[in-house]
C-alpha cells in the first residue's frame, strides 16, 4: 500500500478537527479556525500512536468558561456496541493559552484516551485518579510535550 502524503495526512487531520470539534457559545470564527488548526496539528504529530484511539473520541466541545476535561460514556450508544466513548470539554479559557499549551491540553486529553482510561470517582477514588494522570504526564513527554 502507498504511504500517504504528508499533504493527505494534513488534510485527513484538518477533516477529523472539523466533524470533531463543536463549538457551544460565541466564539469568534478566527478562534475557532485556530482551534480545529491546534487540533490538526496534535494528531498530526502523534499519529502513530493514535492508530485506532481517535476511534473513540466522540466530540470535542469547546464551552465558554468550563474547566477542560475528560469525559466518559459508560452507556453503549443506539446501535453501538458496549464501548467507552470519550468527550473532550475545552474551556474558551484556552483563548489564552499559547498555541503550543493548546495543542499540549490536547495531547494529554487524547493521552487518556490512547491509554484507555476512565474515571469512575465515586467507584475508583482518587488514587487511580492520580496514577492515570501521572501515566498521561509520561505518555506527553514521550510525545515530546
Ligand atoms: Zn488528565
Amino acid at each position: 500500500m502507498l504511504e500517504r502524503t504528508v499533504e493527505e495526512k494534513i488534510k485527513d487531520c484538518q477533516q477529523f478537527a472539523d466533524l470533531t470539534i463543536w463549538f457551544q457559545g460565541n466564539f469568534r470564527e478566527d478562534f475557532k479556525a485556530r482551534i480545529k488548526k491546534l487540533f490538526a496539528e496534535t494528531i498530526f504529530r502523534l499519529d502513530k500512536v493514535l492508530g485506532r484511539s481517535l476511534a473513540n473520541l466522540e466530540s470535542i466541545i469547546c464551552m465558554d468558561g468550563a474547566s477542560c476535561r475528560r469525559v466518559c460514556w459508560p452507556e453503549p450508544l443506539p446501535g453501538e456496541d458496549w464501548e467507552y466513548k470519550y468527550q473532550i470539554l475545552l474551556s474558551g479559557l484556552v483563548l489564552n493559552r499559547s498555541d503550543e499549551e493548546v495543542r499540549q491540553t490536547f495531547c494529554h486529553e487524547l493521552g487518556h484516551i490512547v491509554l484507555g482510561h476512565c474515571v469512575e470517582l465515586e467507584k475508583e477514588g482518587r488514587s487511580v485518579l492520580e496514577k492515570q494522570e501521572a501515566e498521561v504526564r509520561d505518555f506527553c513527554k514521550g510525545m515530546g510535550f
